[in-house]
């Protein structure tokens, strides 16, 4: 187990996150309800940040119209999202100042930028700043005004830029030492600090008009609260950056050019900044810089649902099988063509047309020169276009003039777009992929190139036709099937134990000795050695190894967590643990934690085709719910999920067909026996099970065949409880209940419409002994065994047995005692052992028996086993 220090999280809002009232309570919501250290960083609520550059623009251009009452409307906005989440009078007063003194701030700028007409990038800046300034102050209030202690931080103490205005870089060595200096005694006081984003301080020499002055802040270029968010997330070693946005996750494409666009659900980091830096809107291009090489991952997470992952970007490789991942475009492009047949000869030229637009302080984004050396081609916004060819024409006018060069020309209206994907590199032919399938799609492509990285081929295409082409590109790489969440495809199971009774621990131990921390990584525990080589080396244990790991478990007081797989000495330590009568929160590297908060955190760990195991016996339907909501595949040895009121089974069921998840309960009926894939296996054959029928509780079968033998109904209880086959108080068993959840769950499988409440369910305990405490219950066991004698030899007379059988049609469910006859499969049942009768159109004469133990920690772990590999494999 892991035991990192205190690792806080790191939450980014982006504007749309923030736009509103309701969207400030909903953000405020998510943090609250994170258990540990967290840093907010806040954008401008949406819109804001246009609005304020807009003014800006239009003030200098002197139209004053419209503009009081823009900022009049601005300082509403705030206003009432203020009073709305801060609603005592006095504890809002002092960011309700700061609203009113920034607004008068501004209207004071821009009145003087109306007499001025000039504006610098140092006063657009400062004009911008307040967005998320404001922005962050309503958090923090609003923090308090939840009951969460809170501060607002100021950008320029904790970002710090190498300048300049209008799009600074941050000085990561000086950003982490400010941060830490500024951020780290706030947390380690319980205080969540809220910082605004995309603003840094700029260093003095950065500003050379007037070194004296206390410096506004400098922006880090549009998008760039998500560069705020990770610059604080590496300098705090974060244990996660998660970017609330408006979308479900990071994109295969722009779900406004591409409707097939899927959630990726995990992006290697340097195929997401490729993908930002050619134009997925998504993220700000600069953002993954500051954690490249950290083990800081990056969750990119839907704000309207918080209960869905979203994108990973780690330092993972996952869904191999995708080549390609993800398309980006870049509208507005130009592309500049510097020719001539006279090029040939002359050295230098590109050196010279890239040096010249390094200093116009153009980007250019793709080139590609021909082979023939006589075209040298790259493509700039196009609102730099003409800027560029200005430039080079009067740098080559010389070689213009000896018509060594004929010319630079400029096309506008294109689109450079992006395909990427790490796994390129090993799949030769993609670019003959793409280009097939724009030919396919009729778009002409203007230029090539591939970068040198070899994640991404990119192309130059007419803007018009810019849509289509990324349509045909993402069809023909299949991107739509990436699917959400369950897609994942990693190369592991990662287990996650919900509850750790018998079951869990025998489950835990058969994983675990089978596997570990995966071979080569070296666990601190030194459990590389036993799980890579040891006595288990057959090929089997190996196989196990590779495909599913136990990365979780939870229980009541909290959970722990071992990314790379709990070895067998881990395990061991947890059981031993859980003897000593502890629970998880106590283990070394365990975390307090509600089940629920547990799932959620979990939910957010860099997990492989995460699976939530439940082996509990309690209600946790809404849990599984949730791990299902958070992309968790689920298996159950627990019935109560299944067995509840029936809109409760549908919406569950509902809700894993819509996040394409899969629930497996084999363990629930009959423990390890293949029951339910039997009666899967007859269905998708097409014959119609008719009716089932079955011993099913290993508990009740021991009893009655002790009963069988001629023993005493007391004494034969007391051997059922002495051998640990009851529950700790027999009459859960006795009751039939248990039974009953059984008889339900197949009787959903035939099409059983009803309420739990409709199973017929006879109780073997006589109506005045069921109140009583146990004690006294024990006590007045022997009043039943005459009763139970007399049942016994009346049905031996006829010939007859008693079992507790459970029989299941579409239409009705029962479970009781019944007197079966010789001929019955079930008269010959012995022990603990389960047996289940299927009853089809095939089978009618001779129905489909399966017996076997049905009781067990052992067969039943062995059961959960088989679940979890059938999801693996
Ligand atoms: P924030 O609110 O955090 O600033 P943005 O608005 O910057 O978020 O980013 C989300 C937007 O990015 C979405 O509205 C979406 O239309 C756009 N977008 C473009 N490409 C993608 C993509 N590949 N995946 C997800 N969103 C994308
Ligand atoms: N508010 C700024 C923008 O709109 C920064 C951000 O939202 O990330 O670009
Ligand atoms: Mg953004």
């Amino acid at each position: 187990m892991s035991q990192k220090r205190l690792q806080p999280e790191i939450h980014k809002f982006g504007g749309a996150s923030l736009a509103d009232v309701a969207a400030f309570r909903h953000a405020i919501a998510i943090v609250k309800a994170r258990p540990g250290q967290r840093v907010v960083v806040c954008s401008a609520p949406s819109g804001v940040t246009d609005a304020l550059l807009g003014m800006a623009r239009r003030a200098r251009g002197g139209q004053e119209a419209g503009l009081a009452g823009e900022s009049v409307a601005l300082r509403r906005r705030y206003l009432t999202i203020l009073q709305a989440i801060v609603p005592n009078k006095t504890a809002r007063r002092a960011a309700a100042d700061e609203i009113e003194r920034s607004f008068d701030e501004l209207d004071a700028l821009l009145t003087s930028l109306l007499v001025l007409k000039e504006l610098t990038p140092r006063t657009s800046d400062f004009i911008a700043a307040r967005g998320e300034r404001l922005s962050a102050r309503l958090f923090a209030a609003g923090l308090e005004a939840a009951g969460e202690k809170s501060r607002y931080v100021d950008a320029v103490d904790v970002v710090i830029t190498d300048g300049p205005y209008g799009g600074a870089s941050p000085n990561l060595m000086l950003t982490d030492m400010a941060s830490r200096k500024v951020l780290r005694p706030l947390l380690d006081r319980g205080v969540l600090p809220v910082v605004p984003g995309f603003l840094g301080a700029v260093p003095a020499a950065a500003d050379d008009d007037d070194p004296g002055i206390v410096r506004p802040a400098a922006t880090l270029g549009r998008g760039g609260t998500d560069l705020t968010a990770t610059l604080v997330g590496r300098a705090l070693g974060a244990q996660q950056v998660l970017l609330w946005k408006d979308v479900p996750g990071m994109l295969t494409a722009d779900p406004r050019v591409v409707p097939h666009a899927r959630i990726i659900p995990q992006l290697h980091i340097r195929e997401a900044a490729e993908l930002a830096y050619f134009g997925a809107k998504v993220l700000h291009p600069r953002a993954l810089i500051p954690i490249a090489g950290r083990n800081i991952p990056v969750f990119v997470r839907p704000f309207a649902d918080p209960s869905m992952v979203g994108t990973e970007i780690s330092a993972r490789r996952t869904l191999d099988r995708y080549p390609v991942k993800a398309l980006s475009a870049m509208p507005g492009q130009a592309l500049i063509t510097v020719q001539g047949s006279g090029m040939l000869g002359v050295p230098g030229i590109a050196a010279r047309t890239f040096a010249a637009l390094f200093d116009e302080a153009i980007s250019v984004s793709l080139i590609s020169q021909s082979s023939s050396e006589q075209s040298i081609c790259f493509s700039v916004p196009e609102t730099a276009a003409k800027r560029a060819r200005t430039r080079l024409t009067e740098e080559f006018r010389e070689e213009i003039a000896r018509e060594e060069i004929d010319n630079v020309e400029a096309r506008t209206g294109l689109s450079t777009l992006a395909v990427v994907g790490l796994g390129m590199a090993g799949h030769p032919g993609i670019a003959a992929r793409v280009f097939r399938a724009l030919a396919e799609a009729n778009v002409n492509i203007v230029a090539i190139a591939q970068g040198s990285s070899e994640l991404n081929i990119s192309f130059v295409v007419a803007q018009t036709d810019a849509a289509a082409a990324q349509r045909a590109v993402h069809d023909a790489f299949q991107l739509a099937k990436i699917g959400g969440g369950a897609a994942a495809g990693g190369d592991h199971v990662d287990v996650i134990l919900l509850g750790f009774g018998q079951i869990g621990r025998t489950l835990a131990e058969m994983i675990a000795k089978n596997g570990g921390k995966t071979a080569g990584k070296s666990g601190k525990n030194g459990v590389g050695r036993e799980g890579s080589g040891g006595g288990n080396g057959t090929s089997a244990a190996r196989r196990g190894a590779k495909g599913v790991r136990i990365v979780g478990a939870i229980d009541r007081s909290g959970f722990v967590l071992e990314p790379d797989g709990f070895s067998a000495r881990d395990v061991a330590a947890l059981v031993a643990l859980k003897k000593s009568g502890r629970g998880f929160a106590e283990a070394p590297g365990g975390r307090v934690a509600r089940p629920a908060d547990a799932i959620a955190t979990l939910a957010t760990h860099a997990l492989s085709r995460p699976v939530l195991v439940d082996v509990t016996a309690d209600e946790t339907t809404p849990l599984v719910q949730a791990a299902i909501g958070s992309g968790m595949d689920v298996v159950l040895a627990n019935k109560r999920p299944l067995s509840g009121a029936r809109e409760a089974h549908a919406a569950l069921h509902g809700l894993a067909e819509k996040q394409g998840q899969r629930i497996l309960f084999e363990a629930t009926v009959g423990a390890g026996l293949p029951i339910l894939d039997t009666y899967k296996k007859l269905a998708e054959s097409g014959d119609r099970v008719l009716k089932i029928e079955g011993c099913v509780s290993g508990t009740l079968g021991f009893l009655l065949s002790e009963l069988g033998r001629g023993r005493s109904f007391s004494e034969s209880l007391r051997r059922a409880m002495e051998k640990g086959f009851t529950e700790p108080d027999p009459r859960d068993d006795l009751s039939g209940a248990d039974v009953g959840r059984k008889a339900l769950i197949l009787g959903r499988l035939l099409g059983f419409e009803g309420e739990p409440e409709e199973v017929q369910v006879e109780s073997l305990v006589p109506a005045e002994l069921q109140k009583l405490p146990l004690e006294a219950f024990l006590e007045r066991l022997p009043e039943l065994d005459a009763p139970w004698s007399a049942k016994v030899a009346a049905a031996k007379a006829k010939g007859a047995a008693l079992r507790y059988i459970a029989t299941v049609t579409k239409n009705k469910i029962a479970v009781g005692l019944r007197a079966v006859d010789g001929a019955s499969p079930f008269a010959g049942l012995k022990g603990t052992d389960n047996q289940i009768v299927f009853t089809t159109s095939r089978y009618r004469e001779n129905p489909l028996v399966v017996t076997g133990p049905g009781a067990g920690p052992a067969v039943t772990a062995a059961g959960v086993l088989n679940d979890i590999l059938g999801l693996a494999g």
